[in-house]
């Protein structure tokens, strides 16, 4: 905490798009009341919105409280989010004892803090002055209500709207004794949403019904993941290629004992269900259907099939039948085979590298072809054949061209043309909303291989 911060009494809002939602599975949650949700109450009580938009004198984002108000009694919407204070977090007793403070000592006064005898019944833009007590103090900061805290009492600008929700009338006079049971227990008395709403002239929605933990981000640990050293394709090649893995001299290396490029591998057993075809690909090569492993019993050899939970117990031997085998590939013209699918010859990159053996399971090998395609454009896979970099996944609004290392004339490249405030962007000191289509990249993520 520097710069005289004793504490932060609220992190603001945070907009969680739908899909987070899907891709974290997760039920859809009350949203805050917002000022979006709010013009969307305003137009279907019959205002004209758009007038109301395209006035320059009106701001609907950020009203006065005079203006909040008469819209409030007026179209009978619920009142404006900006006066709309978190009274789902203050207690029953801690609004009891804030209306309480109010009625006992609260006094309109002149913004300079002078008191006045009675206020202009139509001003609403008041400032409300009340004795610095625990319960005022805490009420105010858990509501989020804006004040100052003076050494004997509490100012609170623009007012009207808090003393109207509190149930009491622009000229401070009660309009209420008792809250009903009802209100009184509601959420065990922890939470005040119904007990506003019986006091207010107007209906008040709950201003931040959901809150999100958040981790911090760690931006510097970026990086791209990929294996030491760099593999291209997922294809095994036993002891060939010599300890660069290479496909290529693979290919073409030839044994006493064999043929060239023939090498000795442990990869998946499959079927094709179509053509009986036996291979090792997941597709059969003889009519594109997608194949099935096949289990045999190490033991007796007999064909075992898994249960629904994939394991495969040979009921004779009660031995794990396994879905691979050691065989036999000629590497030479698999990769000839995967050059000409793809359109490419042998030096369209500087070297293809594979693995010695697949430590998955099922030992499904990655046609060469993916290999062919990364070695040629310098990216390699990690171990679950994805090619990727990790980082922070941070919702980002709003950027300033020094904050990313650019200059301004970089940014208006980009197309953008004003900061926020809608000024012609000319510095690189002016923030500005982010573009839907853009992101920000870390350093290490936009460093050219
Ligand atoms: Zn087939
Ligand atoms: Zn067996």
């Amino acid at each position: 905490m520097r710069n005289g911060v004793v504490e932060v009494l609220d992190l603001g809002e945070y907009l969680v798009n739908y899909g987070e939602f899907v891709e974290n599975n997760h039920e859809l949650v009350p949203a805050s009341y917002v000022v979006e949700w709010w013009q969307q109450d305003l137009a279907a009580a019959g205002a004209d919105v758009q007038a109301l938009r395209d006035d320059p004198a009106v701001d609907l984002a950020d009203p006065p409280a005079r203006e909040a108000l008469a819209w409030a009694e007026e179209y009978d919407v619920p009142l404006h989010p900006k006066y709309t204070y978190l009274w789902h977090d203050l207690s029953v007793d801690g609004f009891e004892a804030l209306a309480d403070a109010v009625a006992s000592s609260g006094r309109f006064a002149e913004a300079d803090g002078a008191a006045i005898e009675s206020p202009p019944s139509a001003g609403s833009d008041r400032t409300l002055v009340l004795p610095k007590t625990d319960a005022v103090t805490d009420a105010l900061e858990t509501l989020v209500v804006q004040h100052t805290q003076g050494e004997e009492t509490v100012t609170v600008p623009d007012a009207v709207p808090l003393v109207r929700s509190l149930g009491f009338t622009a000229d401070l006079e009660r309009t209420w004794e008792r809250l009903s049971e009802r209100a009184r227990t509601w959420d065990d008395g922890a939470n005040s949403h119904r007990a506003v709403n019986e006091t207010a002239p107007f209906d008040l929605q709950e201003r931040a019904p959901t809150r999100v933990g958040n981790r911090m981000g760690r931006p510097e640990k970026s990086e791209s993941r990929e294996l030491s050293p760099a593999v291209h394709t997922l294809f095994p090649l036993g002891e060939a290629g010599g300890s660069q893995r290479d496909v290529s001299a693979a290919a073409r290396q030839r044994d006493v004992s064999s043929t060239p490029g023939e090498v000795e591998v442990e990869v998946a057993r499959r079927v094709c269900p179509d053509c009986a075809e036996e291979t090792f690909r997941g597709r059969c090569r003889e009519c594109g259907a997608w194949t099935k492993p096949r289990y045999v019993c190490p033991d007796c050899e007999r064909e075992v099939d898994p249960d629904e939970a994939g394991r495969a117990e040979c009921p004779r031997c009660e031995t794990l039948a396994y879905a691979t085998e050691r065989r036999s590939l000629d590497l030479d013209t698999e990769l000839r085979d995967a050059l000409d699918a793809v359109g490419e010859r042998d030096g369209s990159y500087d070297i293809l590298k594979g693995v010695k053996g697949l430590t998955s399971t099922h030992k499904l090998p990655e046609p060469i072809e993916k290999g062919v395609l990364r070695a040629k454009n310098d990216v390699s896979a990690f171990k679950d054949g994805t090619v990727r970099y990790d980082m922070t996944d941070l919702p980002v609004t709003a950027v300033r061209a020094r904050e990313l290392d650019i200059d301004v004339d970089t940014l208006r490249e980009l197309g953008y043309e004003t900061d926020i405030d809608g000024a012609p962007l000319r510095h690189d000191d002016q923030l500005v909303e982010l573009k839907l289509q853009d992101i920000v990249l870390s350093d290490g993520a936009a460093e050219p291989r």
